[in-house]
């Protein structure tokens, strides 16, 4: 019953290089080949042979309010009708920008651009721009986008100075990109031994592209005191957790404050933004106020701006959204562990908000090398038996899973009843 999803694959194949957009959506690290989509409805996807799915990726985060929100819907409709994009300021990116500083202490002013890639390769420049520095240092595991500096991959087991993890990218391109242990302190240390230059620390406190790994609280409050004491941005990426973990995302979480915050997915709605945050005098150092450039010529598009601000209006107009999301993504994980259990496979199971992870594990991953120990063959059998029963997880354990607000308890139930049908096979 995949027979229009296969040809429509086949079809892409011909003209798109493995036939998608971006990696991940090939179902590499899973079996079958990947439904094409068809439409979305609320907590539902449908592809083109007319299978329908319960869907915990929501576009990869962006989609707390579920597909085709109607309130989200009407105001883009709306907002097309006076024209798609005019490369000249408009109000919609004021009123996007005050939602979102209006919920944090230590950010006066935000700048958009149209991705996560952009937005953390922007705040990396201001953060270089502002220390007159070049390392910077990031998490194996963490992924901040696909731009050249942060395509960077471990040495020989020790902090280290990163290797380009994609052909293209050339080493002097990484060569300042310190590349540290997730989680590990003594590593994080040694890093600031072996350079006085870091301009930054680049972190998802809330890692969720190595599976849900929250960082400690320890972790991030050793990265601000480095900082403090070496002169060093720390940057929070929470292009992911930004409004998915909390109402303020990991600031709601963890103690940690940092100097600069991006965002992507959540703010924009399911329509292509990014944005960078800080504080007034950080901000001040960017173009045309200061001498940092940085430029887009779709960057607050109206469109996709009228999106994120019906969406954050609506998440600020009812914050117990959180409590809610967080109850069904506990239910599912506490279901899925039940399962599992009974079916004697060991499974590790977290929740942030919204946010959800699983690994068929025995001990729950800290790091990038503790998910890699997890079982990925078991994981793909129960990823497609999932799909044939309706159930659209991510196709990946190095992926987190979503909850949005159209999802039922009955729909979370009867997601467990399915995972202990298939993990009886497994
Ligand atoms: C998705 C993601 C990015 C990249 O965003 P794109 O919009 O895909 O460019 C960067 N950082 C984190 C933490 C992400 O989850």
């Amino acid at each position: 019953m995949f027979d229009k999803s296969i040809k429509a694959y086949e079809e892409a194949k011909c003209v798109i290089p493995g036939g998608v957009d971006s990696p991940v959506r090939a179902f590499s690290g899973a079996l079958g080949t990947p439904p094409f989509i068809a439409k979305g409805e609320g907590s539902y996807l449908i592809d083109v042979d007319g299978n329908k799915y319960l869907d915990f990726i929501q576009s990869w985060g962006p989609l707390i309010f579920g597909h085709c929100d109607k309130d989200i819907e009407n105001v883009v409709l709306e907002t097309v009708k006076n024209g798609l994009s005019f490369g000249a300021p408009t109000e919609l990116e004021t009123q996007l920008a005050s939602e979102i500083i209006d919920m944090y202490d230590n950010l006066d002013k935000v700048r958009f651009v149209s991705s996560g890639t952009e937005a953390v390769m922007s705040a990396i420049r201001l953060a270089r721009g502002v220390t007159g520095r070049d390392d910077i240092l990031k998490f194996e595991g963490c992924y901040h986008g696909h731009s050249d500096s942060l395509l960077v991959s471990a040495g020989s087991g020790m902090a280290t100075f990163g290797a380009p993890s994609s052909p293209g990218v050339p080493a002097d391109l990484t060569k300042h990109t310190l590349l540290a242990e997730f989680n590990n302190i003594a590593q994080l240390e040694k890093c600031f031994e072996q350079s006085s230059d870091i301009a930054c620390i680049i972190v998802e406190p809330v890692a969720g592209n190595m599976g849900l790994v929250p960082a400690s609280e320890e972790f991030l409050a050793k990265c601000r005191e480095l900082c403090d004491k070496h002169g060093t941005m720390l940057i929070f990426d929470e292009v992911m957790s930004g409004f998915r973990a909390s109402l303020t995302g990991a600031s709601g979480i963890v103690e940690t404050v940092p100097d600069i915050v991006t965002f992507g997915k959540v703010i924009g709605a399911g329509m292509p933004v990014g944005a960078f945050a800080s504080r007034n005098e950080i901000m001040a150092q960017l173009s045309p106020e200061g001498k940092i450039y940085q430029a887009g010529t779709l960057s607050g598009n109206p469109v996709a701006m009228a999106a994120g601000l019906k969406s954050l209006q609506k998440i600020k107009a009812d914050v117990t959204i959180y409590d809610r999301l967080n109850a069904k993504a506990v239910r599912l994980t506490t279901g899925l562990k039940e399962v599992a259990t009974k079916n004697n496979i060991p499974l590790q199971v977290d929740t942030r908000g919204s946010m959800f992870g699983f690994f068929f594990n025995d001990t729950k991953p800290t790091n990038m090398k503790e998910v890699a120990t997890s079982d990925f063959d078991r994981f793909a059998k129960f990823h497609h038996e999932m799909i044939k029963k309706g159930f659209y997880f991510a196709c990946s354990q190095y992926e987190t899973g979503f909850i949005c607000d159209t999802m039922t308890n009955e729909e979370i139930d009867a997601t467990i009843k399915a995972a202990d049908e298939v993990m009886a096979t497994l």
